[in-house]
């Protein structure tokens, strides 16, 4: 076993069984990845569309390819046609170009919306008030090449357990209020992704269900300049 094979099984050692792990690969290079994959590993998360497409001409085709950044919407075309799962949209004119883009390759894409919950101005997401008016306002509704699966989050940074606690169970508690009012007849609206290297035991314990692990699993991400392409 490869000491990264030995990390990942370490980790899947410690989820319970239904949270869904999202080795997070973004760049590191294509080697890593397929010890990874060889490890049994399937679903990876990228954050570049340029990298993304050269990562899955590379490795087998049942690799679940998730997108989870910030998306521009002049990617989205590059992203659509790979992905299973785009985890952070956080606005209406993203999902409608999701929409565009996914009706032209005939695709359906699972999308979760991103919450703002972190006490940090630079994080993308929807504050409270602004989803309410997303979901109210209905558009999302006529999408129908787009399915909305869940809400992800990023707590954060900071050694505060008490703070980062408090802000995935607001995101908990949002996704709650977002299920019934919009989505209480759709099992598949399930998903809650939060949590990664160094804090994702805590975002288990706040209800997460797909942890977004990149660090505990690669290693220290390369700089750029040395990056996989
Ligand atoms: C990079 C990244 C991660 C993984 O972070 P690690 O600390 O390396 O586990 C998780 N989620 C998102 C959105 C990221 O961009």
């Amino acid at each position: 076993m490869t000491p990264l094979a030995g990390r990942l099984e370490a980790i899947r050692r410690t989820l319970p069984s239904d949270v869904d792990l999202v080795a997070v690969s973004k760049f590191h290079p294509v080697d890593a990845l397929r010890q990874a994959y060889d490890a049994g590993q399937r679903i990876f998360g990228e954050s570049r569309a340029q990298e993304l497409r050269a990562k899955v001409a590379q490795l087998p085709a049942d690799v679940q390819w998730h997108f989870i950044g910030h998306l521009q919407r002049s990617n989205v075309k590059h992203v659509v046609p790979h992905v299973s799962l785009i985890h952070a949209v956080d606005s209406l004119p993203l999902l409608l170009e999701i929409e565009k883009q996914a009706a032209r390759v005939d695709r359906v894409v699972a999308c979760l919306l991103q919450l703002h919950v972190a006490d940090e101005p630079t994080k993308y997401g929807f504050l409270l008030d602004e989803l309410r008016q997303f979901l109210a306002d209905g558009i999302w509704q006529t999408c129908t090449h787009v399915r909305l699966r869940g809400v992800m989050c990023m707590a954060t940074n900071t050694d505060d357990a008490r703070q980062v606690r408090e802000e995935f169970h607001k995101a908990y508690s949002i996704y709650q209020e977002v299920r019934e009012r919009w989505f209480a007849d759709d099992p598949l609206f399930n998903l809650r992704s939060w949590g990664m290297s160094h804090d994702y035991p805590l975002a288990i314990q706040e209800g997460s269900n797909m942890v977004r692990i990149g660090t505990a699993i690669f290693g220290p991400r390369p700089l750029p300049g040395e990056q996989a392409e």
